[in-house]
């Protein structure tokens, strides 16, 4: 080799060894960033969010029991004790643990929280293997390991103690879940309705699982999983069904939680997470994304069929 070309791929190797080491940083900030508590606050009622600026956790309290939907990333349970301390409550009292899908950021920290409570996990069937697996075997995440660099894909493994079909109902004390199974995102989907009191007056709390694709999702022959496209299309037609008041989801931003915690002490929209509109909008504005991609996808399919 010459010592040129010995300089040129020593250069290229550096900065090989430099993106690396700086996307890597970038990941481990953004991480971080998004673990940063938000709150603890109650919403409304026994209703509490326990989780960060970008993934939702929450609480349902009630004397026999308490529980908890969603665990965020494995290094997030802490902060969720710690929250649910800070509102005054005990985790050892949490009874129900539940989940919105198998991917690191929503159910990285159940095997923790489930260990510190004690609580029964209950997830959906066709998510239960993966969360079991600690995420391995979701199929939606891509090819290549995208969804590791994201910290979305592997997880601590937990047991599932309970695994439950579209329509499971869970109570604790007073408190009502039902659970629908929204899939596509993964297999198992699930978005979580229940009753929630304040006062005397009565809302229907919804927190949508998630209905975004992941960018190597097929939803045309071969499909990323048999039945994904199917699987979007009932979950639209379920979500859009539910007579939500208050809308929760299990990212943050999708339901703008941080502009209605400040929105709250405005005299003029004083319960701003009460926001009907809101879910629907955001439900059509993922469905619209849902049959662009699919519209995409059926064209190429067709023009490589020509
Ligand atoms: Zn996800």
């Amino acid at each position: 080799m010459t010592r040129k070309r010995k300089i040129v791929l020593g250069c290229g190797g550096f900065f090989l060894i430099a993106f690396i080491v700086l996307f890597n940083l970038w990941q481990s900030a953004i991480k971080k960033n998004r673990q940063i508590p938000v709150g603890p606050f109650q919403i409304v009622g026994n209703l509490y969010h326990v989780g960060t600026t970008n993934v939702t956790s929450f609480l349902l309290t009630d004397p026999e029991g308490h529980v908890l939907i969603d665990g965020a990333y494995p290094e997030t349970a802490t902060t969720i004790i710690e929250s649910i301390s800070k509102l005054g409550f005990d985790i050892r009292d949490v009874k129900v643990l539940v989940n919105s899908h198998a991917h690191a950021d929503h159910a990285g920290g159940l095997a923790a929280l489930k260990e510190a409570s004690g609580a029964e996990l209950w997830v959906s069937n066709a998510d239960a293997d993966i969360i079991e697996a600690g995420g391995k075997g979701e199929p939606t995440l891509g090819p290549i390991r995208f969804a590791q660099f994201m910290g979305i894909a592997t997880f601590p493994p937990v047991k599932v103690d309970h695994r439950f079909e579209d329509g499971q109902k869970i109570r604790v004390g007073a408190i009502e879940l039902t659970a629908h199974v929204t899939a596509g995102h993964t297999p198992g989907c699930t978005s979580w309705s229940f009753p929630v009191k304040d006062g005397d007056r009565e809302y229907l709390a919804v927190s949508i699982g998630s209905l975004t694709m992941s960018p190597f999702v097929s939803l045309v022959e071969p499909e990323t999983y048999p039945g994904i496209r199917e699987d979007y299309e009932n979950s639209f037609k379920t979500l859009k069904n539910l007579p939500a008041d208050i809308f929760l989801a299990s990212h943050t931003d999708w339901f703008n939680l941080q502009r209605k915690l400040r929105q709250r002490d405005s005299p003029t929209d004083p319960t701003p997470f009460i926001d009907p509109e809101g879910y629907l909008r955001f439900i059509e504005m993922e469905e619209e994304d849902f049959r662009w991609v699919l519209n995409k996808q059926e064209q190429d399919l067709a023009e490589e069929e020509e």
